[in-house]
């Protein structure tokens, strides 16, 4: 496979979606390629199984047309930085070769969300050390190193960084959400209610894009953090080269 734009690593299938579901639609239908790596199943969670949540996680990947999902299947409520589990995340951005890499903010309500944002940090920055050894099929991979790594929002808020306008886009979103049966709300499931399957948690979700989108002069938006600073050119303005 060649090479991969954008890739997101995320703790469970639904958090790209969740988090920047917009930005994705919004990359694919660009002609950029997006891949999303979940780093476990979700088996930990209430309602569904895993079985459930990967036909969901395909088929939401069909919606946002992304070029792939793939799954690291570490283990549901146990990600944590380790040198296995940034191994293996450095091997995937050196076989994707991704120009941005992306992954949750590193302060979050759940535990595996913060997990999830610090082994990707990790994983950046190892992944451009020659002497920091991975494997594919048994051969040795070559060093290599995203431009960028952005995190996304999850539960707890950050300031942003920057801000991406999801207008065209957010009913893809939703839809992609969606995806997801069995951990949104339905009014025919006699699964337990949770965080995210009371109805108003879909609600929140486009509340949210407003009002990131309000902050830049669109209807919706999807916040970004990114630890360092980012370059700024006038001519994004202007319209021409500065
Ligand atoms: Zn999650």
């Amino acid at each position: 496979m060649k090479n991969i734009d954008v890739l997101i690593f995320t703790a469970h299938p639904d958090d790209a979606e969740i988090g920047i579901g917009g930005t994705i639609a919004k990359l694919t239908s660009g002609g950029f390629s997006v891949g999303i790596i979940d780093l476990t199943e979700g088996e930990l969670g209430t309602r569904g199984n895993a079985i459930t949540r990967a036909a969901e996680a395909k088929a939401a990947a069909e919606i946002l047309n992304i070029t792939l999902r793939e799954n690291l299947s570490f283990p549901d409520g146990n990600v944590r930085p380790s040198q296995e589990y940034v191994a293996k995340v450095v091997s995937k951005i050196r076989q994707y070769k991704p120009q941005i890499i992306i992954a949750p903010y590193f302060n979050d309500r759940h535990p595996d969300h913060i997990g999830a944002g610090k082994i990707v940090k990790e994983a950046m920055f190892f992944s451009g050390l020659p002497k920091f050894e991975t494997f594919e099929n048994g051969k040795l991979q070559e060093a290599y190193r995203p431009r960028k790594l952005f995190y996304f929002m999850m539960t707890y808020l950050f300031d942003p960084t920057f801000i991406i306008d999801v207008t065209d886009t957010i009913e893809t979103k939703m839809k992609a959400i969606r995806a997801f049966k069995s951990q949104f709300h339905d009014p025919e499931s006699d699964e337990p209610e949770t965080f995210i399957s009371h109805p108003e948690f879909l609600k929140n979700i486009e509340a949210r894009a407003r009002h990131f989108g309000f902050q830049i002069g669109k209807t919706y938006g999807e916040p970004f953090f990114c630890e360092e600073k980012i370059e700024f050119d006038f001519g994004w303005i202007l319209n021409k080269p500065v």
